[in-house]
């Protein structure tokens, strides 16, 4: 069953990332395992996934550690306290959620620490959405100013949660929207001599319900769990 799910996952993307630019090896595939079990997680190593999600510290750590055999990315998915910053810094490859200059210091800080140059994606509440996470789309720049003078954090890109729709097309000016600011601030920062170095690449959009949306509309990294595992308990 997991592993029917994860080549029909696996061909989906590849399918639409070749219609959109050409290229089945564009977007990636983030297997989010949230409340999967370590012994399923390995089901779906053996089964071909490479790059896992996490949203929850405590349960990743013991995750990572029952899996540290397997070569394999874990990226951290989910809202960020600074507090556990230090954790999330010695697990993770990639932290797709961080959404405030406070904490970009903290994981800084703490990157140094353990000699580490942390990758990270700036989360954006492109619908400005009063209970999500993510900063605020006219507060991206002054932030990416802030972060590109911490040397221990390089910063990929973005990422993004829209509202959500049972419809993914309504989704889809959401996704857009964030390769258009995408597109805007890497204009902007190309002329800041502070700051020209980041090029944000990468965009994390699309989950089960809209992966296929968020593709057309330049995403880089897809996180998908329920189409892979089944529904979270
Ligand atoms: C849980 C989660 C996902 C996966 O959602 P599915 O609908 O199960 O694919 C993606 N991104 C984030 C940030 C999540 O918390």
């Amino acid at each position: 069953m997991l592993k029917e799910n994860l080549e029909n996952i696996l061909k989906r993307i590849q399918i639409t990332a070749i219609n959109c630019d050409g290229n089945a090896e564009s977007v990636r595939l983030v297997a989010v395992t949230k409340t999967v079990p370590a012994h399923r997680v390995k089901d779906a190593i053996e089964a071909g996934a490479t790059i896992f999600g996490e949203s929850y510290v405590q349960e990743a750590r013991d995750k990572i550690r029952e899996l540290s055999a397997y070569a394999v990315s874990w990226h951290f998915i989910g809202t960020l306290q600074s507090n556990k910053a230090k954790y999330v810094v010695k697990l993770f490859d990639l932290i797709h959620s961080v959404d405030s200059v406070k904490l970009a210091m903290e994981i800084n800080k703490q990157a140094e620490k353990i000699g580490k140059i942390q990758d990270i994606l700036i989360q954006v509440n492109v619908a400005g959405e009063p209970q999500k996470s993510g900063i605020s789309s006219v507060k991206t720049l002054e932030m990416l100013k802030a972060v590109s003078k911490f040397e221990n954090i390089s910063v990929k890109g973005l990422m993004t949660m829209p509202p959500y729709f049972n419809d993914p097309e309504r989704a889809r000016p959401f996704f857009k929207q964030l390769r258009q600011l995408r597109n805007k601030l890497q204009k902007e920062l190309s002329d800041l001599s502070s700051a020209g170095h980041i090029r944000l690449d990468e965009l994390s959009m699309g989950m089960t319900g809209d992966f296929e949306a968020a593709i057309h509309e330049g995403a880089t990294l897809v996180r998908i769990g329920t189409a892979i595992f089944g529904e979270r308990v």
